[in-house]
């Protein structure tokens, strides 16, 4: 898998949205906090500005000052003083001229400007004896310090304004981590709780006992996806289960009722079988040819039903079988070697294909023969001359899977239900008994496997023998 497809894979999972969430969530506090440290820092810087527009006015309020003392008492150190004020006020004003530009306006910071520099150059005049216009001198003077107030005013009032503006902030902030929680909550209803709330509908459909997989389409997280396969894979599996289920449960039902019939006629068949056969042997020299022919009779039809008896019990025999390890292979190759000329007779053809290596299983060589002994023919007597029998086989975990499939009829979907069930057949009267199939079950069923059928109609018909693998456990448990 590429790098690409190994990250796509990881954001589509739950672990990989919950990390995307975070780095989202820590991004977008991250920035928010970047910008509150902007601005504090912003108006840290506004403030500092703030204090040199009350060092410019403050250094004029001083010259003022020295002013009164020059125009009162026509002191020149106060001159000199005021004069050097002002030139320390004319720098500050360079040095803030262009941030006064945006925060005032060009013009008042241009009146600002030109207001210092004549209130210099008058005070300059008076140093070099000029004639004092106190008048004018104090005019001008005033004029300036209106400005530098109004000025320093302004900019406080913008201040002012900033830490309102900035005050608002965390509101904001507060509202976009709002928007973002709404947008996160949507993320996680669509790609989470949508698709729970559609377990839950499978989970409830399930034990209403619908058992139709649920078609959930669009794009899930890669662990729903998961789970969503999961439970409609089970949901089939439990179907399936369940028909095997009730199955096992007519067949075991039948069975304990054909138990008991098969047991009650077993001692009269005998009885009957007994008393022909004495009667053949020792009172067979007073009977005409008639009376033999009969008694020869009542044997043949008590040997028949004796055989039927045998069947029942077997089908409805309940204890597990004694187990040995067998080679599944060999045991089919002597299967089909019994069945020799029956298969000659019939005009077909029956294929073993079957894997080398298949796991030897647990079984009873007699039982498993009568097992494919039954498939097979049942196979053959619905496969008209021409046609093809096969068996093979596949390892299928804990089992080997035989096969048996032809080219028959096929067996309709209504029959398909009760072939397994004791006396069912489709065949004419006297050829078959319909107990054929029961004890191929209930034999499967004592060896610990199990058997199922497919077919479809015209299309010939399958039947699959689970049969459990040989473990060397149950070889030393003795079992
Ligand atoms: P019987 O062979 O005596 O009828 P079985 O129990 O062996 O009894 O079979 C029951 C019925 O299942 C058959 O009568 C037949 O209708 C059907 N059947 C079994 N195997 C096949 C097959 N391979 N193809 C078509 N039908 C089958």
């Amino acid at each position: 898998m590429g790098r690409a497809a190994r990250w796509r894979d990881f954001f589509n999972s739950i672990k990989g949205k919950i990390f995307a969430l975070f780095l989202v969530t820590f991004l977008v506090a991250g920035g928010l906090t970047a910008l509150n440290v902007w601005t504090l820092s912003a108006v840290r810087a506004r403030l500092v500005l703030s204090e040199r527009y009350d060092d410019l006015l403050n250094n004029i309020l001083e010259a003022r000052r020295y002013e009164k003392n020059v125009l009162i008492y026509g002191d020149a150190r106060s001159l000199a003083e005021g004069v050097g004020y002002l030139d320390q006020a004319e720098a500050q004003a360079q040095a803030i001229a262009s941030d006064m530009g945006r925060v005032a306006g060009p013009e008042r910071r241009d009146a600002l400007l030109a207001a210092l520099a004549g209130y210099r150059a008058a005070l300059l005049d008076l140093r070099q004896g000029l004639s004092a216009d106190a008048e004018r001198i104090r005019g001008l003077g005033k004029r300036l310090v209106d400005l530098a107030e109004g000025a320093a005013r302004t900019k406080r009032e913008r201040i002012h304004r900033t830490i309102s503006r900035v005050s608002l902030l965390p509101f904001g902030t507060l509202g976009v981590f709002l928007l973002f929680m709404v947008f996160l909550i949507k993320v996680v209803a669509g790609s989470l709780l949508t698709p729970l709330t559609l377990v839950r509908q499978i989970t409830g459909r399930v034990a209403k006992g619908d058992f139709s997989p649920v078609n959930a389409p669009g794009r899930h997280i890669a662990e729903i996806a998961g789970l969503l396969e999961a439970l409609n894979l089970m949901a089939h599996e439990l179907e399936a289960n369940q028909e095997n289920l009730l199955q096992a449960r007519k067949i075991a039902a039948l069975g304990t009722l054909t138990a008991g019939i098969a047991h009650e006629i077993n001692n009269p068949v005998n009885n009957i079988m007994l008393s022909a056969e004495t009667l053949l042997e020792t009172h067979g020299d007073v009977l005409d040819e008639d009376g033999k022919e009969l008694a020869t009779d009542i044997l043949d039809q008590a040997e028949r039903a004796g055989e039927i008896v045998r069947n029942l019990l077997d089908f409805s025999r309940t204890e597990r079988a004694e187990l040995s390890p067998l080679d599944p292979a060999g045991m089919v190759k002597s299967t089909v070697a019994l069945l020799k000329n029956q298969v000659m007779i019939s005009g077909m053809k029956v294929v073993v294909d079957l894997p080398p290596g298949l796991a030897q299983v647990a079984g009873n060589l007699r039982h498993l023969q009568q097992v494919f002994l039954n498939l097979i023919l049942n196979a053959v007597q619905a496969t008209p001359p021409g046609g093809q029998v096969t068996v093979s086989g596949l390892d299928a975990g804990e089992f080997v899977c035989l096969e048996v499939r032809d080219t028959g009829k096929g067996i309709p979907a209504e029959q398909l239900p009760h072939i397994f069930e004791p006396f069912f057949t489709t065949k004419d009267p006297g050829k078959g008994t319909g107990l054929g199939l029961a004890v191929t079950y209930s034999i499967v069923k004592r060896m610990g496997g199990r058997i199922e059928a497919k077919s479809t109609l015209g299309e010939g018909a399958l039947f699959r023998v689970y049969l459990p693998k040989f473990m060397e456990q149950e070889d030393k448990d003795g079992r």
